[in-house]
């Protein structure tokens, strides 16, 4: 008997402890869990944007990039294969707050990269603010910041939900690309200011003075060890992704004859302001690179569990695409660097940070479109718009019809802004002029579609070009007429490419997800620029900017 309670006594004992422990690994189970499910936010974000990339060099220069680079975001990440800009127009200053924001300049305001403004009565620059001053050089190059933005921008988001302590840094050779996707409570924004200085500087609005890193990374002379020769990486005849090196539709650099392979940059920066001459070349874009990776450590980015964000954008594709054009050999080496110097990103950033603890995703601000007079030679419908011809037509017609000469205040942008007061004062009705000016732009060479102001605010378009333009309309900023050109025609020199359409040839642009969060896979389903935005403020738990209109792409994401 009293081994039998024994017995059962040590097995209620026994028992006891066993149900101890399983409780115990229970609740080890559900904190782990609960770890995890904390841990699927990544330490960093990391956006790259690259200026001026058209879907297609993904695929046109595929064979020729390597391991590391855009293939690796490509095989390992998630590839949006059919995502474009969801309005007009398609320039680097809307573009680059549209993939930030979530949403198009009808709602953040960056109309375009320089605008007519309506109440001051002059052209103003998306980026600058004469009520802060440069840091980092004597010259104007640093009055900027992002007060025109009249939304929040995720990293925004971000800061607002880390308290302030995820920290937020740009990164661009042009200041537009890198201030405005910083957004407006970024700790830094750092842009390259080149002439006699060849340095990167920053503004007033982020900070009194630079941080060491950045006095260091100046004082290293890294942008004078790139005024180099700038040939081909490969062999040039292995280029067969490109037209012919010497032909007629480039641009190229004063002092040097043809614009062909190579270029000597110490000699041609004398005629081509200086280190600015490394903005167009693909040396500009590694400058970057290398400043990119020296803000992983100066700034130490993604070092502890409050995701920090790093907007990095590279610049140098878009001026080497104005200057040589899509199709050129300039272009295609310009994409096959750049491939390295991703790749170098990705290993600092792997090393850094460490692979699994970021999330990085890549896009463009905007395509290109075919050199014209390239696209004529091959009979395909393109050309030239003369602008300074439509203006004084457009005021001969004005003047004509309503006995005024001074009711054409601007015409920038593909928009043209009445002088609404004139207007009143000679009791004429706005919207009769709007439409008078419609139906006589639609006459004109090489013009597709014109609306007024008017149709914009009372029709709700929900398709095609007028669902873009609509999109790129800002009732406050924006001009009384809007002018579509023919597709192909642009208002440009007869060498180089540029961009501004709502045609796929600018709309087109690469999604790239790869990293943390992030499943593996690729889709032609239809994506836009505004749902990069949202996307990235699900994956981090966040609100999403204030004025986003963009979906989140639920697919390229790991179900949590
Ligand atoms: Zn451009």
């Amino acid at each position: 008997m009293k081994n039998l309670l024994y017995v059962f006594v040590f097995s209620l004992f026994f028992s006891c402890k066993a149900q101890t422990n399983l409780t115990t690994q229970t609740s080890q189970e559900t904190s782990q869990e609960a770890k995890k499910e904390l841990n699927t936010t990544p330490k960093l974000v990391v956006g790259i944007v690259v200026d001026q990339m058209r879907y297609d060099y993904l695929s046109r220069f595929y064979s020729k990039f390597s391991e590391g680079g855009f293939k690796k975001l490509m095989n390992q990440g998630f590839n949006c294969k059919n995502n474009h800009y969801n309005y007009i127009p398609t320039y680097t200053g809307p573009g680059h707050t549209s993939i930030y924001t979530g949403t198009t300049p009808k709602y953040h305001g960056i109309i375009a990269n320089n605008w007519y403004d309506k109440e001051i009565k002059e052209m103003v620059y998306c980026a600058e603010d004469e009520n802060v001053k440069s840091v980092g050089t004597e010259a104007n190059a640093g009055l900027m910041s992002p007060k025109r933005m009249k939304t929040t921008s995720f990293a925004d988001e971000n800061r607002l939900f880390t308290q302030m302590r995820g920290k937020t840094i740009g990164i661009a050779l042009k200041d537009r690309g890198a201030i405005l996707p910083a957004g407006h409570t970024a700790n830094a924004a750092y842009w390259f200011h080149g002439k006699d200085e060849g340095n990167w500087i920053t503004s007033s609005f982020y900070m009194p003075h630079l941080p060491k890193w950045v006095n260091d990374f100046n004082a290293s002379e890294t942008a004078e060890s790139y005024l180099k020769t700038w040939n081909t990486l490969y062999d040039i005849n292995t280029y067969t992704e490109s037209g012919a090196d010497l032909n007629t539709f480039e641009g190229g650099f004063k002092g040097k004859e043809t614009a062909t392979f190579p270029y000597d940059l110490k000699t041609l920066s004398k005629e081509n302001n200086g280190y600015d001459i490394l903005k167009a070349t693909a040396y500009g874009n590694s400058l970057t690179a290398d400043f990119a990776i020296a803000a992983i450590e100066g700034e130490q980015l993604g070092q502890d569990t409050n995701t920090d964000v790093l907007a990095v954008s590279f610049s140098s594709t878009d001026y080497v695409g104005h200057n040589f054009g899509v199709n050129s050999k300039e272009v295609e080496d310009t994409y096959l660097r750049l491939d390295k110097d991703i790749e170098r990103l990705i290993l600092a950033l792997d090393a850094k940070v460490g692979e699994g603890n970021y999330t990085l995703f890549l896009t463009s601000d905007h395509g290109a479109v075919d050199v014209p007079s390239y696209l004529q030679s091959v009979h395909i419908p393109s050309g030239y718009f003369d602008s300074k011809n439509f203006k004084s037509k457009l005021n001969d017609f004005i003047s004509k019809k309503f006995g005024a000469s001074d009711l054409l205040e601007n015409a920038s942008n593909n928009q043209i802004f009445l002088n609404r007061e004139r207007i009143a004062l000679l009791g004429l009705d706005l919207q009769v002029v709007q439409e008078a000016l419609v139906n006589e732009i639609i006459t004109y060479k090489n013009i597709d579609k014109v609306y007024s102001a008017t149709t914009m605010q009372t029709t709700d378009f929900t398709s095609g070009i007028e669902e873009l333009l609509q999109n790129g309309f800002n009732q406050k900023r924006s001009g009384d007429v809007l002018v579509v050109n023919d597709p192909a025609v642009i208002s440009y020199s007869k060498t180089g490419s540029t961009h501004g359409s709502g045609l796929n040839y600018d709309t087109h642009v690469p999604l790239l997800f790869y990293g943390k969060g992030i499943i593996k896979g690729s889709t032609l389903q239809k994506t836009v620029i505004t749902d990069i935005a949202p996307t990235i403020s699900a994956l981090l738990g966040t609100s999403f900017p204030n004025g986003a209109t963009g979906i989140p792409l639920d697919f390229v994401l790991e179900k949590q």
